[in-house]
């Protein structure tokens, strides 16, 4: 089977892609302004599973919604008070997070946004914070801290790596694992292609805490409670108590394999029951779409289930990659009920992080250590299509 049934970081197979970014001007390479408002579709291939765009989770409160939850397929949240709003993150790039504000401008000419919310460090949370710049931006100290080490360049390198690789799995000639290689391109090509960090300049936070912080929006109060490390060092909850609603970032992934960059996974239970115990009705997820306290007690389970399975081989003596590749190519996956959640592979990521708390040397991964296992996880998904009849990548 060719190449074009491999369908990279998604790995669901579920159709063609209607993508928006995929228009561009000729001339700039830039998202036109009628891509702006268009329907806001999966950035990365596959059908959408949930309706995408601004959505009013509670009075008052709403969501931004980016199917289907993968990489850098990020939600935001915006809380509107009488004359004044608060937004919740920002978006991977500044196109994506102009899109976003442009949806926004109904609610927020009458509210503007005073205070920018990162929920933690990763880009795809706050790379667009150059949009709003002027304004009062809250982070945790731990989250700052990180922010503070990024740069943009590190995703160009990475793009640079991946047509690299692409053409070296293109060259018209045999050298072992050549298959592997244009299955890496290919993977790595994709999550990375949405985005264009070329116009991101980094605007960090303003103000920072540790533990909690209360804010008043346009008579509203808003909590801010710290959680991390979980996913990150340094992630918060949102959590509006007049609107019973806990806009909870990436503590939740929602029908898409979460991954673990700090952990351990203790505090990461810990986050999800202190969730359980806010007394919200609605929770915003930083990928995927809105829920209920339901489907936080399944991502409860999916984590007790890695934990104790992952421990299971490790301590049998196989590596972290032998590991996720058992977990992820399993039977025991299914029988838990996590098969339908998109990017099982990414349990790639969160074993590293198990061992490495396991021994006692829990770091944050570094950019060669990310491009591993980036390269691991797409030779996982593409065997997991290969056995789920999909056919081979290459
Ligand atoms: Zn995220």
């Amino acid at each position: 089977m060719g190449r074009k049934h491999f369908s990279g970081v998604c790995g669901n197979g579920l159709g063609p892609r209607p993508n928006w970014h995929r228009r561009r001007n000729p001339l700039t390479g830039r998202r036109t302004l009628k891509d702006l408002h268009a329907a806001v579709t999966p950035l990365h291939p596959g059908a959408s599973r949930f309706e995408g765009g601004l959505s009013e989770v509670a009075a008052g409160v709403h969501a931004w919604l980016q199917p289907n939850g993968l990489l850098g397929e990020s939600n935001a949240g915006l809380v509107v008070g009488d004359g004044a709003s608060l937004l919740v993150d920002t978006l991977w790039d500044p196109q994506l997070t102009r899109r976003m504000l442009a949806a926004m401008a109904p609610l927020t000419t009458e509210a503007p946004v005073e205070t920018l919310v990162n929920t933690h460090s990763d880009g795809d949370h706050w790379w667009g914070n150059q949009e709003l710049d002027g304004i009062q931006i809250v982070a945790t100290e731990a989250a700052a801290a990180v922010m503070a080490t990024q740069s943009p360049g590190e995703m160009k390198r990475f793009g640079a790596l991946t047509r690299a690789l692409r053409l070296a799995g293109s060259l018209p000639l045999p050298y072992p694992r050549r298959g592997d290689v244009a299955t890496i391109a290919a993977y790595a090509g994709e999550a990375l292609e949405p985005f264009a960090f070329d116009g991101v300049r980094l605007v960090p936070p303003t103000r920072t805490f540790a533990g909690e912080l209360e804010l008043e929006v346009g008579g509203r109060h808003v909590r801010l409670i710290e959680v991390g490390p979980a996913h990150t060092p340094g992630d918060l909850v949102v959590w509006v108590p007049d609107a019973k609603v806990a806009i909870a970032a990436d503590i939740l992934f929602i029908g898409v394999t979460p991954i673990m960059w700090a952990g351990p996974v203790e505090r990461w239970i810990a986050a999800l029951e202190l969730l359980l115990g806010l007394g919200a009705e609605r929770f915003v997820p930083g990928h995927g779409p809105v829920c209920g306290a339901e489907d936080v007690n399944r991502l409860i389970n999916y984590w007790r289930w890695l934990d104790s399975a992952a421990r299971r081989h490790l301590d049998a003596g196989r590596s972290v990659a032998q590991t996720a590749r058992e977990l992820v190519l399993g039977d025991e996956i299914a029988e838990r009920g996590f098969a339908d959640w998109l990017g099982p592979e990414r349990a790639l990521i969160s074993v590293r992080t198990m061992h490495a708390h396991q021994h006692g040397a829990a770091e944050l991964p570094g950019p060669r250590e990310v491009i591993d296992a980036f390269f691991r996880m797409a030779l996982v998904a593409r065997d997991l299509q290969t056995r789920q009849g999909r056919g081979p990548a290459t």
